[in-house]
């Protein structure tokens, strides 16, 4: 544990007195306020969810993270990631240029998912949270600043870097024997950004910086503070008291608890007791699956080689790596473009059918459930980037030219359907539907 004096600037302003509890984000259990120490999490003893995790890591180096992040950005989007030999002929590509290469191939929905993806969340996101950074550091924090806090965050899950450079290591496997790769600047670049990113999420301590915000925005002035409650209502017990049922509700941007309003006092996001929509769940849901038919049933790539043009499925494509003896690359394939989809659209299934009350059991598992779709819905756009990426470079007239195929569409929609059905579904509902009838008061 670090105990050094941290500069006056970076210091975490004062705790109010009055927010001495706070709530589980996926179960509501009211739970006494933990701070844990450096590098620990703390965790909900009823879902198991990480209620804190505390870095110990100044504003500083969030904001000499992000810094690094924007010098990164601009190579890592305008130079070549590969460059590739096949006999005489040189092909190289840019991120950029597969964005342009969807376009011009009339892809243009497939396009934009890549565009917003790779390009324009990873330059949001470190924007938006380098600017927070240096407001907090300078001392200039105003309400402008919570709501681009707040939109860091949302973009977060959508800035998918990591897993394109993962898509550019399948494209160098898939085109390794075919032609000859040379990485380019972009690749270094991209892995750079990638890293960098990665430190970003894992850095920046959220509930200092909320501090932080708050301390300059009035918001711990009491009027709006909930009151205090006895200490055996904090008691983390399967009996004790949700946050719905104290009468207090939690903000989903910035996990503030506070009395029932229209708009988050410390953040100014949304409040709502519940955000999730059960059947606008099961609408997206439901759509997905339809959509897994194309997406699997059309070609997704058109290859044309030495003359002869053939087209194939995704399940095509990892049966090539397989007949190769690439297992590793094929089995990385098959897992996030047939196995994620799946496994997401039956597990969600399954919380949708929990949280309207049929089979209300084993709770914490289905909650880790919730987390682990969560975090893996976004893997699946990996065929996506190798797809754009063979596109706009495997152009060598009839030795070898790749082009994308209509499935690519459809899959692009799986992918968006899947996470914005979990992205709206509230897991809180599904420890209410447990509970009983009489805190669903607030669904009605
Ligand atoms: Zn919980
Ligand atoms: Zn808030």
């Amino acid at each position: 544990m670090q105990t050094s004096p941290q500069p006056a600037v970076n210091a975490a302003p004062p705790i109010p007195s009055a927010a001495h509890r706070q709530a589980c984000p996926q179960c509501d259990l009211l739970l006494a306020h933990i701070e844990p120490e450096s590098g620990n999490r703390a965790r909900c003893p009823r879902c198991g969810c990480v209620l804190a995790s505390s870095s110990d890591s100044p504003v500083t180096t969030t904001l000499l993270l992000c810094l690094t992040g924007i010098i990164l950005y601009f190579p890592t989007i305008l130079s070549p990631v590969l460059s590739m030999d096949i006999l005489w002929m040189k092909q190289s590509g840019t991120i950029l240029e597969s964005v342009i290469g969807l376009f011009r191939a009339d892809y243009r929905m497939v396009s934009l998912a890549v565009l917003l993806m790779v390009v324009v969340f990873p330059a949001l996101l470190l924007t938006s949270l380098g600017l927070v950074s240096l407001a907090i550091k300078l001392r200039r924090v105003s309400h402008s600043t919570a709501r681009l806090f707040r939109l860091a965050l949302a973009l977060e899950e959508w800035t998918m870097v990591d897993v394109f450079l993962v898509g550019v290591l399948v494209m160098i496997f898939k085109m390794t024997g075919t032609a000859e790769i040379e990485f380019g600047g972009g690749f270094l670049a991209c892995l750079a950004l990638a890293l960098t990113l990665i430190s970003l999420s894992t850095i920046c301590d959220h509930r200092l910086f909320w501090r932080h915000i708050a301390s300059h925005n009035h918001a711990s002035s009491p009027d709006w503070m909930p009151a205090p409650l006895k200490p055996a209502s904090l008691m983390p017990q399967p009996s004790a008291l949700t946050a719905a049922e104290a009468g207090l509700v939690l903000c989903p941007a910035c996990h503030q608890l506070q009395k029932p309003a229209a708009a988050c006092k410390r953040c100014g996001g949304p409040l709502h007791q519940r955000h999730g929509n059960i059947a606008r769940c099961w609408a997206l849901l439901i759509t997905a699956t339809l959509l897994l038919v194309p997406a699997n049933a059309l070609p997704i790539m058109e290859v044309e080689s030495l003359g002869q043009a053939s087209s194939s499925t995704i399940i095509d494509g990892i049966l090539y790596f397989f007949q190769d003896g690439d297992y590793i690359i094929g089995m990385i394939i098959f897992v996030a473009s047939v196995l994620v989809p799946i496994v997401k659209i039956a597990a969600l299934a399954t919380l949708l059918i929990t949280a309207q009350g049929w089979h209300p059991a084993m709770l914490r598992e289905k909650a880790a459930l919730y987390r682990f779709i969560s975090f893996i819905g976004r893997w699946s756009m990996l065929d996506i980037f190798v797809i754009a990426l063979l596109n706009a470079m495997v152009h060598f007239g009839v030795l070898s030219s790749v082009r994308v195929a209509p499935a690519a569409t459809w899959f692009c929609l799986v992918v968006a359907t899947t996470m914005l059905a979990t992205h709206f579904f509230d897991p809180r509902l599904m420890w209410d539907a447990a509970n009983g009838p009489k805190d669903h008061e607030y669904l009605h």
